[in-house]
């Protein structure tokens, strides 16, 4: 698996989705405005607003990606599912 994912560390925040408590996330790159990342709780997709905080990443959002992220994140997605449920 590519190893162009990492963990950052983040300020307490709820996941807009499920409410859990979410400290650390997962990309691509470092959190950005525009990054999108993962609950690892409901493993709904979500992304950074201006302010570093978290939202629903839309399904337009998600479409604008580029295909070789969403790959990538649909397996990041599919290998925690695996691993937790
Ligand atoms: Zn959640």
């Amino acid at each position: 698996m590519p190893t162009d994912l990492r963990t950052t560390d983040l300020d307490p925040t709820p996941c807009p989705a499920c409410g859990a408590q979410l400290e650390r996330a997962t990309g691509t790159t470092l959190p950005q405005p525009g990054e999108v990342t993962m609950c690892a709780h409901c493993f709904v997709y979500l992304t950074f607003t201006p302010r570093l905080r978290l939202r629903r990443l839309s399904d337009r959002a998600w479409l604008a990606l580029p295909p070789e992220q969403r790959r990538l994140l649909t397996r990041l997605r599919d290998r925690l599912r695996a691993r937790l449920l």
